[in-house]
């Protein structure tokens, strides 16, 4: 089903006139309605009517995630009243930011979800499953849900963990598609097998993973994509999204990488020099959103790395995608020489059998350089030495192995659910910042 007018269609040639002429807008939108910008081009001496295409953007300043927590409100574009949904995201300064979205943003929100969504094969009489929460200040949650209901398929609003109560839906209402963090599958097998569910039958086709990758830059399936499916002949797809970018990369059909939607974001890839890669490079996801009216976002640090791919898909759209996210900037590690990022670390203990909860803790050696403490709860006494087959499975997928700590799964989950926190810490950083 080809849309003839969507843009992401049309040649590459188009997208980027199109993405240029948005640009314009946006940036004009920004000179006229957002105080901080306001500022940033007056200290900066930009004249936003020279800035013509996405090339003309390496002329502008970033915008980080440290702006947004020290100036929160000047990137507010609209009246106090004109806002309809308050949403927070957790800022890099320990203060959570506030973004405010006016009924036009949920509206594109919807329309970005929509478009995902069909990207991912659904239509109207496909029934979704979110296994999200959908209050708790996120934005992901009711995006799903505008964007299914706009779509014109149906949704059951689940929520997230309570095994039972998923199944129970499942087998009740007949969903096709699980809208879920792809981990939490395993979990929801788990509990089929020792309660007799024969979910290999169920109604399930389609699963959708949110915040965890499902592949490799390569665009294989990694360990927890190739457990999912050893288990369970579903169509898996990954997809990228945050707060920020207010916009979502989808996977198509063919699997190989996040489709952007032109009409809603810019994505530049930049390099340690704070310059833009070529295509195909590793580098930061440097974002600008367009069409947003309450907080919009000029060249925003998103923290994560990823790589872009120009070719055109097999499912014959030509606008770029972006890789699986390798991690974030910060999170970086050089583990005796070699570069990590924390979800190749989470893979290989997310795919180890007796691994109940874990930890990563990163800090500096005595030598100064950095060292990773993976703490593990394993339940009873397994059969095998966890350390020795843990190193073994750490080398095997990252030529390097952390140190092991063996932990109760009480005490880990412990470390892992602080109070006052909306997500389970799994990572932390003790290195000193330079
Ligand atoms: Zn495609």
């Amino acid at each position: 089903m080809i849309d003839s007018k969507d843009i992401e269609f049309q040649s590459i040639k188009e997208i980027e006139t199109f993405q240029n002429n948005r640009l314009q807008d946006a940036l004009r939108y920004l000179s006229l309605h957002s105080p901080f910008y306001q500022r940033m081009f007056r200290e900066h001496g930009v004249d936003v009517e020279k800035i013509l295409t996405v090339e003309d953007l390496v002329k502008l300043p970033f915008t980080e995630k440290r702006d947004l927590q020290l100036h929160n409100e000047d990137f507010l574009c609209v009246p106090k009243e004109r806002v309809i949904d308050y949403i927070t995201t957790s800022g890099t300064l320990g203060d959570p930011v506030t973004f405010g979205c006016t009924d036009r943003d949920l509206e594109r929100l919807a329309y970005n979800e929509m478009k995902s969504f069909s990207c991912a094969g659904l239509r109207p009489g496909n029934i979704v499953q979110l296994m999200t929460t959908i209050d708790k200040r996120f934005m992901a949650g009711l995006a799903y849900f505008l964007g299914i209901r706009k779509l014109g398929a149906s949704i059951i609003r689940v929520g997230n963990g309570m095994p039972e109560l998923q199944w129970d839906t499942i087998n009740r209402i007949k969903p096709d598609t699980l809208m879920c963090v792809p981990s939490f599958i395993l979990r929801l097998i788990e509990y089929a097998e020792q309660n007799g569910i024969d979910y290999r039958n169920s109604s399930i086709r389609r699963i959708i993973g949110i915040g965890e990758g499902l592949r490799n830059q390569d665009f294989s399936l990694n360990l927890l994509g190739q457990r999912i499916r050893e288990k369970w002949d579903v169509d898996l797809f990954a997809t990228y999204s945050s707060t920020e970018m207010g916009a979502t990369f989808s996977e198509c059909p063919y699997g190989c990488g996040g489709h952007v939607h032109p009409e809603l974001i810019i994505v530049e890839i930049i390099g340690e020099d704070n310059l833009p890669v070529s295509d195909g490079e590793i580098g930061e996801v440097v974002v600008t959103t367009l069409g947003v009216e309450g907080m919009p976002l000029l060249r925003f640090r998103t923290g994560d790395m990823s790589s872009k791919v120009v070719e055109q898909c097999e499912c014959g759209r030509n606008s770029y995608r972006l890789t699986p996210i390798v991690g974030r900037k910060n999170n970086m590690i050089k583990l005796k020489g070699t570069t990590i990022y924390p979800p190749a670390i989470n893979d290989v203990l997310d795919n180890a059998p007796y691994v109940v909860n874990y930890v990563v803790v990163v800090q500096n050696s005595f030598a100064g350089t950095d060292e990773v403490i993976v703490k593990v709860g394993v339940a009873g006494n397994p059969a095998i030495d966890v350390i020795k087959d843990l190193k073994d499975r750490f080398r095997s997928r990252i030529r390097v192995a952390p140190i092991v700590e063996v932990l109760s799964p009480e005490d880990v989950n412990i470390i892992n659910n602080p109070s006052n926190n909306r997500k389970p810490i799994k990572f932390i950083d003790n290195r000193k910042k330079q």
